[in-house]
């Protein structure tokens, strides 16, 4: 008998299904606010002029592709450490693996908790980006959820977090929380609530989990690091997941990396050889070419500032989209207010749009939105506010 034959289907990603479904649709006019990338003003995802120049470069100067140690490319884990901590940190106590992708540095920190931190469960905040739970099963934890997104769907319910966060966990448990541009709602905490989380955790003995995968989308470079260079000062140790898909454009390239912070220079040395052991069973070794390109632009004063300001841009983009945005739904009759859009963060915000109402704007408009409401803001055509405002007022 065949093995493979009564293996069911599994279910189609949601969110590259609608992607298929918005390539397929003839209307002139469509606009796909559903994909997790960039896009600039023609609608494209570029190749930053950085890495086209740090490519160039390393085409020129590149002497071998024989594997990199387990833990990656000394100059990239170098620099990780400096975009993550700053140069203040002692860097005896943060250990940084290179890995593939942020998707890499979360499996690789949830083998570690599963195989060195047991009997540990991993919180959530609910909503998250969906793989997370997927990730953190995989890895053999226990997933559970803390509160985040208020009822109004577009503010913290931070008394409910800081509950469960108190009443729901277990010391040894982990705490996963969005360094920055929390995806899928662009809901980050204040500078304030920051200090209280970080306060709870350390008091609590709790693992600080951060995933940092949108760094220089919210409020810049530097002051996204606020959130996790709070939770540092409170928290002698915690694991951090960050991903340079999205600031450098590398999606493909798969570039991320996970950078473990321990008590002391010893506890750090051993915690890196577990995570190694982690590396070595997963992938063994990460991928050269995007950890390369990063390693090359952030060691060349030149190319640092070039990639700065093409950063920058980006963010700035996305500000002036959500600024359009909000004011081209002020001149709809009878519209909601989207003001408290320019309160969110990064790519991503929670429109208020119901599954119901994302449908309707698909088949009525050519507007692709994701079912939760989802929207990412830089898939927004600046040239097309107008009409894009009209059709959401439409349907709402
Ligand atoms: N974490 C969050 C919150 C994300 O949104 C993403 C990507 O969309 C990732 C992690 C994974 O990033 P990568 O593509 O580098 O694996």
């Amino acid at each position: 008998a065949h093995r493979f034959d009564s293996i069911p289907m599994a279910a189609p990603d949601a969110i590259l299904g609608i992607s298929e479904a918005f390539a397929a649709d003839a209307r002139a006019e469509k606009m796909n606010l559903s994909v997790g990338v960039y896009k600039d003003a023609q609608g494209v995802t570029p190749v930053m002029k950085c890495v086209k120049a740090a490519e160039q470069k390393l085409l020129e100067t590149e002497q071998t592709k024989s594997y990199l140690p387990i833990d990656g490319l000394p100059d990239y884990r170098h620099a990780v450490r400096e975009m993550l901590l700053g140069d203040e940190f002692p860097a005896d106590r943060a250990a940084v693996v290179q890995t593939p992708g942020g998707t890499g540095a979360l499996r690789v920190a949830g083998d570690f908790l599963a195989t060195q931190c047991a009997p540990t469960r991993v919180f959530l905040p609910n909503p998250t980006w969906a793989n997370h739970s997927a990730i953190m099963r995989a890895a053999g934890l226990g997933v559970e959820t803390y509160s985040y997104l208020g009822a109004d769907r577009r503010s913290l319910d931070f008394e409910a977090m800081i509950a469960d966060l108190s009443e729901k966990t277990r010391p040894g448990d982990a705490v996963l929380l969005h360094a920055c541009c929390h995806n899928p709602t662009g809901v980050d905490p204040t500078a304030a609530q920051w200090q209280q989380i970080a306060n709870l955790l350390a008091t609590r003995g709790l693992i600080p989990l951060l995933d940092f995968a949108y760094q220089g989308f919210g409020d810049g470079l530097e002051a996204d690091a606020a959130g996790l260079r709070t939770v540092l000062e409170h928290c002698d140790e915690a694991i951090v997941c960050s991903s340079y898909s999205k600031n450098f454009g590398l999606y493909s390239e798969r570039v991320g990396a996970v950078t473990l912070i321990a008590g002391s220079p010893a506890a750090t040395a051993t915690a890196l050889s577990q995570l190694k052991i982690v590396v070595r069973a997963n992938y063994s070794n990460p991928p050269r070419h995007g950890g390369s390109i990063v390693a090359t632009v952030l060691a060349d004063p030149e190319l640092t500032r070039m990639w700065k300001a093409e950063l920058e841009e980006y963010r700035l983009r996305i500000t002036r989209l959500r600024e359009l945005f909000v004011a081209g739904m002020k001149e709809q009759p009878g519209a909601p207010d989207f003001s408290f859009l320019l309160n969110q963060k990064g790519m991503f915000s929670y429109s208020g749009l119901t599954a119901m109402q994302a449908d309707e704007l698909r088949t009525q408009h050519g507007v692709y939105v994701v079912g939760s409401g989802r929207i990412n803001v830089a898939g927004i055509n600046e040239q097309k506010v107008d009409w894009l405002c009209r059709a959401v007022a439409d349907v709402m």
